[in-house]
């Protein structure tokens, strides 16, 4: 079965990273057709709105979407095409690569975050003169969507170790509410796994990491623990993501548009690269998805190295030796 990917470059160096990882996806033996789409600055300067219909509509219509960046209007295209897809959970592998410098080179963590509650619920008021409030939502339904795509995703993975984040001791009703959710579904699976309070997990992270696998996370947790595991494995460069939906999903690197480095020719492909693999095992393409993985890492251990990484080379030059290493 053919598997249709919007592709979505944005602005900055995601118009650099994301051919990049095309390229990378068309060497493989898989069945995938590609639908380009516009969005972000550019796209609001020539056309009056940064995330078009079209746009809108084609990444609705694919199974899958490959996004970039967006700079300025990142909060007009971003957030509405994570809507799109109706994305309940957000994954983060946060992975130590050798030949990477890292605080902690034993990492490998997968943050399993709820996507669309908690404090981000975006219920906030004015109740008296300076004095605002803030609703805080979690439902039954999302919790179990959260637990039932974390337990799945330790098990299809070989992760042993599956950590839930909570603070249950002070949020009674709603984080009690989460737990007992992700605790239902862990016994209907007969998964095995630890919970922990969310503050004494962010020390545990940066104390001993290595003994973590899947972590599964309350909204606003997962936003910053996964940053937290960021730090350990040499900061925000080389981490994809996925937003997974109930129908399709949206792959994208964790980086943004690199206003700096943007149209020099020099950004790391390697986040959307893994991105791309993350993209493959959605489809079910698993040993694809492994082998796209570990070219990267490959890559990663021997160069050549884009200069964020210490090295002269360039973009192309990196896509190229991943090629090379998967044909
Ligand atoms: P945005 O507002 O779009 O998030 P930003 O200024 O925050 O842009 P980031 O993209 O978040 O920039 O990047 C932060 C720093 O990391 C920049 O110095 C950037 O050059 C560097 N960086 C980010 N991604 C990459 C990459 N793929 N390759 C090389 N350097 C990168
Ligand atoms: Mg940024």
């Amino acid at each position: 079965m053919s598997h249709e990917v919007a592709v979505v470059p944005g602005d900055g160096i995601g118009r650099e990273v994301v051919p990049a990882a095309v390229d990378v996806l068309k060497t493989l033996d898989v069945s995938l057709s590609f639908v380009h789409s516009e969005a972000g600055d550019k796209t609001k300067s020539q056309r009056g709105k940064a995330l078009p219909d079209e746009t809108r509509e084609a990444v609705a219509d694919a199974d899958v979407t490959l996004f970039g960046a967006a700079g300025e209007t990142a909060a007009d295209v971003i957030l509405p095409l994570r809507s799109v897809v109706n994305s309940y959970v957000n994954v983060r592998p946060v992975r130590a690569y050798p030949g990477v410098d890292a605080v902690a080179p034993k990492t490998d963590l997968v943050f399993v975050r709820e996507n669309t509650e908690g404090v981000y619920s975006g219920i906030e008021s004015e109740v008296a003169d300076g004095v605002r409030t803030l609703t805080r939502v979690v439902t039954e339904t999302a919790s179990k969507a959260v637990a039932s795509f974390g337990f799945e995703y330790a098990n299809h993975n070989g992760y042993e170790q599956v950590t839930v984040a909570h603070k249950a001791n002070v949020m009674r009703e709603t984080d009690g509410l989460f737990l007992d959710a992700v605790e239902r579904v862990g016994a209907n699976r007969n998964a095995s796994y630890n919970t922990e309070l969310m503050d004494a997990l962010a020390m545990e992270l940066v104390m001993h990491p290595e003994e973590y696998g899947v972590i599964i996370c309350p909204n606003l947790a997962g936003d910053v623990l996964s940053d937290l595991g960021a730090g350990l494995v040499g900061g925000l460069g080389l981490l994809p993501s996925a937003n997974i939906g109930e129908e399709n999903a949206l792959f994208e690197p964790v980086h943004g548009t690199a206003p700096d480095i943007a149209g020099t020719g020099v950004a790391n492909p390697a986040a959307t690269i893994l991105s791309a693999a993350l993209l493959l095992e959605y489809l079910g393409h698993d040993e694809e998805s492994t082998r796209v993985r570990q070219a990267v890492e490959a890559v990663l251990a021997d160069g050549p190295h884009t200069p964020d990484l210490g090295g002269t080379a360039s973009t192309e030059s990196v896509r190229d030796a991943v090629i090379a290493r998967l044909t």
